[in-house]
């Protein structure tokens, strides 16, 4: 995938009518639907204020939740508007609909300098079928298009890349840092390279260790995933995660680790619960060798020793997937510790995963890292090499 892509930076804004693609997709109050965390917002803020301080009227749009194109309320983008209008200072106009007549008179009547939202664009139903009508009829409002909506890139939709087809598509600011920092460490990474691959599940992380395995110098794995790893070696793993149906592959990627000269790392002890639970009994244990009744729920202090000396000589650390069930504070021990010592090491410090970009977040080593990517999802199709569609139809540079 071409990662160097045209941004706002690259095409003249003012006076253009730009149909923007944000990721507004917040978290919300089940109950009152107050928007939870407003970190989205926040980061679109930076592409928003050049466009609108460079002459440019700005028509935002977004998804929110899954109302599968139906119009369900409880998912209007107002409480957004409301909160993006204090964040920016000035008065966001709301449409009532995304395409419809008052999108298009707002659209129509809006001035340099001023920015409307549209409705939620899954209340179409064109939206998540990449319709070509949709896509030409959010491309007439506009005469540029800007997509900043990294979380939403790995997404062939109207408003994320079948509007490209119909205007000159460039990125944002927060693509563009995506695409500078994790294209760049992905197709010329300062070496060592070292992944660290965690997490609860290997089936769900199969594409990122393939990928990585072609690229990286050292690759570790820790988390629910290991015991996979080790049970597929003969290790006994207790009531610990195990993927039975994948260990054949487990043990297919050390051998082509070992083939293609990449370090493999294994935990080489755990510390372990007599069950699923913040409180939970611990012990530690050597790797293999985990008693019934006993799961692994974090790596151990010789893992943690020898994964941080593995990180201290990078000159590149691509993490995904925490190394246990850091939510309890009491099995989040080897997590912090790789998170302590990537914020030591003077290497690139890339954070893929929606939840290690919140292990980061609540450990405290958010400001440490060089970059945390905000897709998720997204993220992670990126590290597994995949063509991002809202990436591949902006501009070439
Ligand atoms: P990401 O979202 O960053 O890609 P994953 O979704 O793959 O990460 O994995 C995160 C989850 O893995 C966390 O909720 C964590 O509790 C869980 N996890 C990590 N280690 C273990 C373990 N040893 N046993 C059970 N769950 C684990
Ligand atoms: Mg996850």
């Amino acid at each position: 995938m071409n990662y160097r892509k045209k941004t706002v930076l690259d095409v003249d804004v003012r006076g253009k009518k730009v149909l923007l693609r944000c990721d507004f997709n917040v978290p919300q109050d089940k109950a009152t639907g107050e928007i939870t965390s407003d970190k989205r917002i926040v980061a679109a803020l930076p592409t928003i204020r050049y466009l609108l301080e460079n002459g440019a009227a700005v028509i935002a749009c977004s998804h929110l939740g899954k109302p599968k194109g139906e119009v369900k309320p409880e998912l209007s983008l107002k409480p957004v508007a409301k909160r993006l209008s204090e964040l920016l200072g000035q008065e966001v106009i709301m449409a009532d609909d995304v395409v419809g007549p008052d999108a298009r008179a707002k659209a129509a009547a809006l001035q340099p300098g001023q920015i409307l939202l549209l409705e939620n664009t899954r209340f179409e139903p064109g939206e998540t079928k990449n319709d070509p009508e949709l896509s030409k009829a959010l491309a007439s409002l506009a005469e540029l298009y800007v997509s900043d909506a990294f979380g939403a890139v790995h997404r062939a939709h109207a408003s994320t890349a079948g509007v490209a087809a119909y205007l000159p598509a460039v990125s944002g600011f927060l693509i563009q840092k995506e695409l500078d920092v994790m294209g760049s460490a992905l197709s010329a990474p300062k070496r060592p390279l070292v992944a660290i691959l965690g997490g609860s599940k290997v089936s769900s992380k199969i594409g990122v260790i393939n990928n990585l395995l072609e690229i990286a110098d050292t690759i570790i794995i820790g988390g629910g995933m290991s015991y996979t790893f080790s049970a597929a070696k003969g290790g006994k793993i207790g009531d610990s995660l195990l993927e039975a149906d994948w260990e054949d592959y487990a043990n297919q990627m050390v051998e082509k680790a070992a083939e293609k000269g990449v370090k493999l790392l294994l935990p080489v002890d755990s510390v372990c619960g007599d069950r699923f639970a913040p409180d939970a009994e611990r012990k530690v244990v050597p790797a293999g060798q985990i008693p019934d009744g006993w799961q692994g729920l974090d790596i151990g202090p010789e893992t943690v020793k020898l994964y941080c000396g593995a990180v201290a000589g990078a000159g590149t650390v691509i993490w995904n997937g925490p190394m246990g069930v850091f939510e309890f504070p009491a099995f989040a021990v080897g997590t912090q510790a790789i998170a302590e010592a990537l914020s030591k090491t003077g290497a690139v410090t890339i954070i893929g995963g929606g939840d290690s970009a919140a292990a980061v977040d609540q450990l405290g080593y958010a400001d440490k890292m060089t970059h945390i990517s905000t897709g998720g999802g997204a993220s992670l199709e990126f590290l597994e090499g995949k063509e991002l569609p809202g990436v591949a139809c902006l501009l070439d540079k």
